[in-house]
């Protein structure tokens, strides 16, 4: 059977944090006390983003998404990763913890929207409402808001391996679920701290080396 493939997007698909770089560039400054609840870990992860993008009119949208489109960067090596995932037919999903407006344009003509796994926004009322269509399930009671470990739960089929490929503390849930993590920056630290089965990684030809080698996709 072959392994799974669960592939965080900020700072491991972009070099960047997407929502980090559109609040500094969009929002009012109380947005930086919201983030560093959150990092501090006294708000979830679901009601600081949405606390965050209920600062932002709606009217913003194109503006928004033009400004990632035309500054945020690729990872090296990544669409040679999904077309060696389509070649040896290994399922390759993205779950993220960014919104849908801006995660498919960036991944336009890379990965098809249905293997996208994210949260959503409203565009109706007067500022952004994000909608949580992969909120936690009964086993995690994180307020994710994209649940990863859930998405794990229900995206991997029954006895098939599973690889985790991030770079921060909202992935490390669904690799501490993983068979391997491939892993940079804050979570690489947390692997080696907690001893889970990890590789480094810093282009995804790294990545694509890793699977050549690995028997999990002999
Ligand atoms: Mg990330
Ligand atoms: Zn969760």
């Amino acid at each position: 059977m072959k392994p799974v493939i669960f592939c965080d997007f900020d700072g491991t698909i972009t070099l960047n944090d997407n929502i980090i770089a559109l609040m500094k560039q969009f929002a009012p400054p109380e947005w930086e006390a919201i983030k560093d609840d959150i990092l501090a870990q006294t708000c979830s992860v679901q009601q600081g983003v949405g606390r965050m993008f209920s600062l932002l009119p709606t009217t913003l949208k194109e503006d928004i998404v033009q400004f990632l489109l035309d500054t945020a960067r690729i990872r090296d090596g990544f669409s040679d990763f999904v077309a060696f995932t389509n070649e040896r037919q290994i399922p390759l999903y993205i779950v993220s913890g960014g919104i849908d407006f801006f995660v498919y344009p960036l991944l336009h003509g890379l990965v098809e929207k249905e293997r996208i796994f994210c949260n959503s926004a409203d565009f109706s009322g007067e500022t952004i409402r994000i909608t949580w269509p992969y909120a936690c399930d009964e086993h995690c009671q994180n307020g994710c808001g994209c649940c990863k470990p859930s998405l794990l739960r229900k995206l991997a089929p029954k006895g098939a391996k599973t690889i985790v490929i991030g770079d921060s503390i909202t992935d490390l849930a669904a690799a501490k679920l993983a068979d391997h993590v491939m892993a940079r920056d804050f979570l690489l630290e947390k692997c080696r701290e907690l001893h889970l089965p990890h590789t480094p990684f810093t282009t995804f030809f790294d990545v694509i080396d890793v699977l050549k080698e690995s028997e999990v996709i002999a």
